[in-house]
């Protein structure tokens, strides 16, 4: 049921989701796909925390990405104004449901002052689903998958089980079968 409501639009809407960065209808088609899927800001948290450099990930383009990471932090403000606002600034991206590693992503900081910082605030709980997660970690399988990734690779690269792998190849293979029967 979750497997479903969580569905990525990218698996079936035969879009190409690695456009060239200068195919601006590529581009438009792929965000276009995002636009509605159930899993959208998950995606793209997940492609900032893993530092997506290709392909249109929740929306956002490779230039979004990088205009994201390029962001210059605050200089003008006092250490401790610099401290607060990020402390306000993690506690915020904490209610969205992100973890320590997309949250340092989103702000351009290192692991350890999020985690600093949601010590000092209290809000060391991520209140994200498990199944947001693992629809998140599923989509990464999935784009492996069609880039022809090895199960062996993709299990070293995103610190996965192989029944995590080889549960994704099932059910492509189910899948496929199904619509070639359907064709
Ligand atoms: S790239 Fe992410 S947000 Fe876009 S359709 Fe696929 S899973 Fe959904």
């Amino acid at each position: 049921m979750a497997d479903q409501q969580f569905r990525p639009r990218c698996r079936t809407a035969g879009v190409d989701m690695f456009p060239d960065h200068d195919d601006p209808d590529g581009i438009a088609e792929a965000q276009a796909v995002c636009e509605f899927c159930p899993i959208r800001q998950a995606c793209a948290d997940g492609a900032l925390a893993r530092r997506e450099a290709f392909g249109v990930w929740g929306g956002l383009t490779e230039a979004d990405r990088r205009a994201i990471y390029n962001q210059a932090p605050p200089s003008t403000t006092t250490r401790s104004a610099r401290v607060a606002q990020r402390r306000r600034d993690v506690d915020a991206l904490v209610a969205q449901g992100l973890g320590n590693k997309a949250i340092a992503a989103r702000l351009g900081v290192p692991v350890d002052l999020v985690q600093k910082a949601r010590r000092a605030s209290g809000s060391t709980k991520r209140p994200s689903t498990r199944a947001v997660r693992t629809a998140e970690r599923d989509v990464r399988i999935d784009a492996m998958l069609d880039a022809g990734v090895s199960v062996k690779q993709i299990r070293l690269q995103l610190h996965v089980g192989y029944k995590a792998v080889q549960r994704r190849c099932d059910l492509r293979s189910t899948t496929n079968t199904v619509e070639e029967v359907a064709a």
